[in-house]
């Protein structure tokens, strides 16, 4: 039989699940607080009686993020973990150190199928969905191993979150729950490529996260030269769905634009934006593009970012040049697994997200 993932069940389906193997409901919770507390056998459950420890062993298994590899940024306090599964696929997470507390940047898929140009992840293609066990325990590993509280939690690392919906909207549940990590909603941001109709699916359930859009490009020429999937929904219809999802939770749209020399920040361009944006409850971040092995694009000067920038408040848009974390460490997504698995497989470049031993990789 196989295994189930316990850790990705919520409280009331362990309980159900309890009853229906005639345990006793509370069973259920003590269970569940171990596994949210970041336990990593059932042997850990003192509380539990040794037949019932075996029990669980013969029907559940709990998921773990083992750490591969770590990188510790010189130049600030940013961390990088390499993190594998139980099938030994790879994701990367990233930490970092704010005001306000940490924040923990997470993956959700090993691997992309949406394939933007100048990300490292997309270049790779597409392995498998992250459960959201898988997701919980990226933060209780390096809560763990930092011996920290992460207060903010950004869908942001390796993955197109809406794209493995079911297992990002059960996350989310899981780690906002009181009993679990309890890190509120107003703490986590989702950030997406641009899956329209899921992002009308959020607005409606009402999810009180940040949405962050990678826009990337004012139209859909310019857009759909680095991003496939403007191909499917155009920037018009984005931006309709993000006025959409903005009405109905009153809540802030952060756009990404990932500012690439010769490519999408010019002058015009900025105008463009501008224009585009309006009426929406938005902030801009305008992010240096992060150059990748083997693609063309480089990052736009100090002065041109800036530009951008005045021009876009100028129109009444806000924007911020954000400062990049951890440079040194490939902090951008899908570097170090790339770079992880040149040096593992011991070849000079691979264009495969799919890991050696993973065996949902066909
Ligand atoms: N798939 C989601 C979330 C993961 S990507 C998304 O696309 O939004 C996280 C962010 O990193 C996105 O804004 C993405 O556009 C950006 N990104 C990817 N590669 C980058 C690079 N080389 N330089 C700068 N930002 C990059
Ligand atoms: Fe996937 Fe996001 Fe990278 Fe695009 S930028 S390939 S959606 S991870």
């Amino acid at each position: 039989m196989e295994l189930q993932d316990i850790k990705s069940m919520t409280l009331s389906e362990i309980e159900k699940a309890f009853t229906e193997e005639k345990l006793p409901k509370f069973r259920g919770l003590q269970v569940y607080k171990w596994l949210h507390r970041g336990v990593e056998s059932f042997d850990e459950m003192s509380d539990l009686s040794k037949d019932l420890r075996q029990k669980l062993n013969y029907k559940y298994y709990i998921s773990v993020a083992t750490i591969e590899q770590k990188l510790i940024s010189k130049q600030d306090d940013t961390v990088k973990y390499l993190f594998s599964f139980r099938d030994n696929c790879c994701v990367e997470s990233v930490v970092m150190k704010y005001k306000h507390g940490y924040s923990i940047c997470i993956s959700t898929q090993v691997g992309c199928k949406m394939g933007c140009t100048f990300c490292a992840t997309g270049k790779g293609g597409f392995c498998r969905n992250l459960t959201a066990s898988e997701m919980l325990a990226q933060i209780q590993s390096a809560q763990k191993d930092l011996k920290i509280k992460l207060s903010n939690v950004v869908l942001m690392g390796m993955g197109e979150p809406l794209d493995n919906y079911e297992q990002v909207l059960r996350f989310l549940e899981l780690v906002s729950s009181d009993l679990g990590l309890n890190i509120g909603m107003r703490h986590i941001s989702v950030s997406t490529c641009g899956i329209v109709d899921k992002i009308y699916d959020m607005a409606d359930r009402k999810l009180q996260c940040t949405l962050s859009v990678s826009l990337h490009a004012p139209n859909d020429v310019d857009r759909s030269k680095t991003m496939p999937i403007n191909n499917k929904w155009g920037v018009d219809e984005l931006l309709r769905a993000c006025r959409y999802y903005s009405y109905t939770t009153r809540r802030r749209i952060s756009f990404e634009y990932a500012m690439i020399s010769g490519v999408n920040d010019n002058d015009a361009q900025a105008l463009e934006l501008a224009g585009k944006l309006k009426g929406i409850l938005s902030h801009v971040n305008l992010i240096p593009v992060n150059h990748v092995t083997g693609n063309s694009y480089y990052k736009s000067s100090a002065q041109r970012l800036e530009m951008f920038c005045s021009i876009l408040e100028s129109k009444g848009i806000t924007a911020t040049v954000r400062r990049t974390l951890g440079a040194d460490i490939q902090a951008s997504c899908g570097q170090l697994q790339r770079k992880y698995k040149e040096e593992v497989n011991n070849i000079e470049s691979t264009q495969s997200n799919r890991c050696r031993s993973c065996t949902d990789c066909k």
